[in-house]
């Protein structure tokens, strides 16, 4: 143990000092893969710059073969072992070259898809995922975010296949069956953002209005839905390109959906990677649409990858910004309102956050929804404070002092007070270096003489000001601030309306302008003036969430008014609707009749779940909904709208109609209705498709509901057993993890458990020290 440590803690010293001594500018790697065998056999050439002093060089790679060893032209002394190579050259010149001939066979960072389905249904894909650092899994270089180069990727492929990656495409060669791919950057930039992407994909061109041009690849089998998947995306990029005011930093941008994606997507240099299950259709798209991630991505193409955070530490610079002008192209497609909704949204996932851990935003350990929401929330709150025209010179300013180069929140600090001419350390220290926001839950009055009452309680650590707005009768409503502190206190604040003004109401926190989760009681005939005079989406819907607190007889008339408000935004009437039901308002049913009728679907998504045992007409408008706008929707119509066992009553199950349209991306409508029909038709075609749904030629959304149905229904045999074997050894981890739980589940019944042990008796000779080391994991067994 202890040569162990020592054996560490050197290699740590080695890699310290060169990272103080060694820049590499250039990386060329040129590749050939076996995708039978998911192996890349590569030659990598790399140049740097060292001192002279230098007397060796660390390289990753992981589970690598090297051989053909050089540094400027000369073999030299090398040793590796699992995670890279050490290389001890004779001199060094302050330029540098090394060449490296190498074999990996990647569980990380590249993922073969579909060569070995034996279906024949799948897709046959290679993709890449870079970040944080498994890059470094199929080519060997010094994989570090703070070292930019300029990147190459040559690759030799089956001329039937599209070849993707970073930069421009220099050539393109025939070489017999095969055609030779060589790709190049213009310009230096992180390696964990190379990429690699092959697969039978169309591609339609198009052209930004600042002259970028734009690639767009998809799948040639789902053409027509292609103006539903990249929805205005010409829009979206010359809106961001104008908003962020630095020109789109690169040669131009490529767009790529991959199958069996564990991220969202990766904004990889020019080359943005997605998940195929955003490749929505009309109906989906009311479900979850690409242009968030459209917008993300993109946005990271200046924020990430032209300014690279120096570290973990610094990720929100990464995800806070492209969050934020995710959040604005959103505004500038959907409007005001859904801008402010995200906004609530984001929010409660920082708020939730909190409740867990107290990490500050400033901190690798930080998490997603701090990382993302807190981050975006910050950028807002730094843009309300300096104001827009500011803020947008502020962010010019720190996107061209660091071009190509990297950033730290210092650097945005620093860029403030350039260009603001102000220090707003306090502000970073307060968001991003501290954790948690404020909360307080605000109990208010107004007396007789005008006077307001605040009584306060704060479970949370900020003293501060907040906004207050207060409406006068006849006068326009005014901006105030209002003292909460940590401990539970009171406040009196004087309105000074004089005699005959009338306050109509008030709000502390007005538009949620703070990142501040605050709860106002009130009496209800304030809350409803708020709600009827208020243009801001939030502070319509605080006045309905805070309603909560009021009994169905108070607010039973203010809520109806809501709920039947067809301009209203969804949520606000959702919050109404849900408030009344869970009230046991006598006619409920026909409110939810109207939300179920509407015309909107976010609404009728909402009310649907409010809906238990329907009859009569709410039976039949739930039955209506089961060919609704959206899949979310038709799948909970189908759920609501099963009559019990009776074979007769549910006779629509067998409607051609649902195998037709099974559901986009991942057949989930399909396989709900496959589980019925066998649930309660004994329907044993039903069955075999559930089973073959959960096999290799389908994708991991599709494999992991149609394993949840079988859990549903009980089911496994032999034929189960081995897609679920296949499944668990799926690199998709998601995938891999819902097998594992269903195999445990099986295996822990008697009749599961023979089956399997039956299946692990046959392959064990067959199957790789990998795939051993997960079965002895998953049952516990010993296998060698
Ligand atoms: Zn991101």
């Amino acid at each position: 143990m202890k040569i162990r440590f020592c054996f560490l803690f050197l290699l740590g010293a080695i890699r310290f000092l060169i990272a103080q001594s060694i820049d590499f500018t250039h990386l060329h790697v040129s590749l050939e893969l076996d995708t039978n065998k998911s192996a890349v056999y590569g030659k990598v050439q790399l140049a740097f710059k060292a001192d002279t002093t230098t007397d060796s060089i660390y390289l990753n790679g992981v589970n690598m073969e090297f051989e053909k060893v050089t540094v400027n032209n000369a073999e030299v002394k090398y040793a590796s072992d699992n995670k890279g190579i050490w290389l001890w050259p004779e001199e060094l010149l302050d330029s540098n070259s090394i060449s490296i001939k190498y074999t990996a066979h990647p569980r990380r960072g590249m993922f073969f898809i579909g060569w070995n389905d034996e279906t024949g249904l799948s897709r046959r894909q290679v993709w890449t995922q870079g970040q944080g650092i498994d890059n470094r899994h199929w080519v060997p270089h010094f994989d570090e975010q703070t070292d930019k180069l300029i990147t190459e990727i040559e690759v030799l492929f089956d001329s039937k296949y599209e070849v993707i990656s970073n930069g421009s495409l220099v050539s393109k060669e025939e070489e017999g069956d095969q055609i030779r791919w060589h790709y190049k950057m213009a310009k230096p930039h992180s390696s964990y953002l190379m990429m690699l992407a092959i697969g039978k994909y169309a591609l339609r061109k198009t052209v930004s209005k600042s002259g970028v041009s734009l690639w767009q690849y998809y799948y040639p089998d789902r053409e027509e839905d292609y103006k539903w998947y990249y929805y205005k995306n010409e829009e979206i990029f010359n809106f961001l390109e104008k908003e962020i005011g630095v020109p789109y930093p690169w040669e131009n941008y490529k767009q790529v959906p991959v199958q069996d994606f564990q991220h969202g997507a990766m904004e990889n240099t020019t080359a943005t990677i997605f998940g195929d299950f955003f490749l929505v259709d009309e109906v989906a798209f009311n479900d979850r649409n690409y242009t968030y991630v459209n917008a993300h991505e993109l946005a990271h193409q200046w924020f990430g990858n032209l300014v690279t955070a120096t570290g973990s530490d610094e990720h929100w610079l990464h995800e806070g910004f492209a969050t934020y002008y995710q959040w604005l192209s959103e505004k500038h497609l959907y409007g005001q309102d859904f801008f402010d909704w995200e906004r609530y949204k984001a929010a409660q996932m920082v708020f939730e956050a909190s409740k867990i851990d107290t990490v500050p935003l400033g901190s690798g350990k930080a998490g997603s929804a701090r990382f993302y929401q807190k981050g975006a929330w910050v950028l807002y709150m730094l843009s309300e404070s300096l104001g827009k025209e500011k803020f947008d010179k502020v962010i010019k300013y720190y996107l061209e002092q660091n071009a190509f180069g990297l950033v730290t929140t210092d650097s945005l600090n620093s860029a403030i007070q350039q260009v603001a001419g102000t220090d707003y350390s306090y502000f970073f220290q307060k968001w991003v270096y501290s954790s948690g926001e404020p909360a307080a839950k605000v109990t208010s009055k107004v007396k007789e003489d005008g006077v307001m009452v605040f009584n306060h309680t704060s479970d949370s650590y900020l003293n501060m000001f907040f906004d207050m707005k207060l409406a006068i009768e006849g006068q326009e409503p005014s901006k105030n601030e209002l003292w909460l502190i940590t401990d539970s206190a009171s406040t009196e604040f004087t309105s000074m309306p004089g005699q005959n003004h009338r306050c109509k109401y008030w709000i502390v926190n007005p538009n949620m302008h703070v990142l501040a989760d605050i709860t106002e009681n009130k009496p209800i005939e304030y809350l409803q003036i708020q709600y009827e005079e208020s243009l801001a989406l939030l502070d319509r819907y605080y006045a309905v969430r805070n309603a909560e607190q009021h009994s169905l007889e108070e607010k039973e008339t203010f809520l109806i008014e809501v709920t039947k408000n067809e301009s209203e935004f969804f949520s606000v009437r959702a919050e109404a609707l849900k408030q009344l039901v869970e009230a046991n308002y006598p006619k409920s049913d026909e409110l939810l009749l109207l939300a179920l009728q509407s015309k909107d679907v976010q609404l009728q998504k909402e009310a649907i779940k409010l809906v238990k045992n329907p009859e009569g007409k709410l039976m039949k408008a739930v039955a209506e909904l089961r060919k609704g706008d959206s899949y979310e929707l038709r799948e909970s119509a189908i759920n609501t709208s099963i009559a019990g066992a009776d074979p007769k009553e549910n006779a629509w199950l067998n409607d051609e109609f649902w195998m037709e349209n099974p559901g986009v991306p991942d057949n989930k409508i399909a396989v709900v209705v496959l589980l019925y029909r066998t649930a309660i038709f004994q329907d044993k075609e039903a069955l075999q498709d559930l089973i073959d749904y959960t096999s290799s030629g389908y994708d991991f959304l599709t494999r992991i509901n149609a394993m949840q149905a079988l859990g549903a229904l009980q089911y496994f045999d032999d034929e189960v057993a081995a897609n679920y074997f296949d499944a668990l050894f799926s690199l998709n981890r998601t995938l891999s993890r819902n097998a594992r739980q269903n195999l445990n589940a099986n295996y822990s019944t008697e009749s599961g458990k023979e089956v399997i042990d039956k299946y692990v008796e046959s392959q064990m000779n067959v199957w790789d020290d990998f795939q051993k080391r997960l079965v002895n994991r998953t049952f516990g067994l010993n296998l060698e």
